[in-house]
C-alpha cells in the first residue's frame, strides 16, 4: 500500500475527485482534524476530513511552507 501523504499549508494538490467546478487542484489552507482546502478554479473554501483528503490526494504538485506558521 502507498504510504500516507504528509500535507503542510501551502501545499497545492491534485485530487483525484475534481470539484463541482470541473478543477482538481486545490491549496491547502489549514490542517487541524479537518483540512482547509480552496479550490483553485473557483476559489470555493472546503471543509474536509483529514483521512478523506489523504485518500483522495492524486499527487502534491508543490510543498508549501513545512514550517507551518
Ligand atoms: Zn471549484
Amino acid at each position: 500500500m502507498p504510504n500516507i501523504p504528509v500535507i503542510n499549508v501551502g501545499d497545492i494538490l491534485e485530487l483525484k475527485k475534481p470539484h463541482p467546478c470541473g478543477e482538481k487542484i486545490f491549496t491547502v489552507a489549514r490542517i487541524g482534524s479537518d483540512i482547509k482546502l480552496i479550490c483553485t478554479g473557483c476559489q470555493r473554501v472546503l471543509m474536509l476530513d483529514r483521512v478523506k483528503v489523504e485518500k483522495m490526494i492524486k499527487k502534491i504538485i508543490s510543498s508549501g511552507d513545512n514550517n507551518g506558521k
